[in-house]
């Protein structure tokens, strides 16, 4: 299932050129020691190049409820609906919009 937000653009490394990106309402999470990087992917309409965009990096595990930890590893719909349409955060990712 993938998310209907914001459309954005950005330049496709499978492509080699910009195309339009899907929100595809996943995380991704990795956890190192105290520390934890949380993505939310997006994919290339055209050849499902995959495209990550940072949540979180190098956060304090601490300073994460276990609730939003839950909702990340659970892929949660709504979490990823939110951020999708989060222009402060698309923006700090270079996406694109029109
Ligand atoms: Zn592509």
């Amino acid at each position: 299932m993938q998310s209907d937000t914001i459309k954005v653009y950005h330049r496709c490394g499978g492509c080699g050129k910009k195309q339009v990106f899907i929100n595809t309402g996943k995380f991704r999470v990795n956890a190192n020691g105290d520390r934890i990087d949380v993505w939310l992917i997006y994919r290339c309409k055209k050849c499902k190049h995959s495209w990550n965009l940072a949540i979180y990096e190098r956060k304090k595990l601490a300073k994460i409820t276990p609730e939003e930890y839950r909702l990340f590893m659970e892929n949660d719909s709504e979490l990823a609906d939110k951020y999708g349409n989060d222009i402060a955060f698309l923006k700090r990712n270079s996406a694109e919009f029109k």
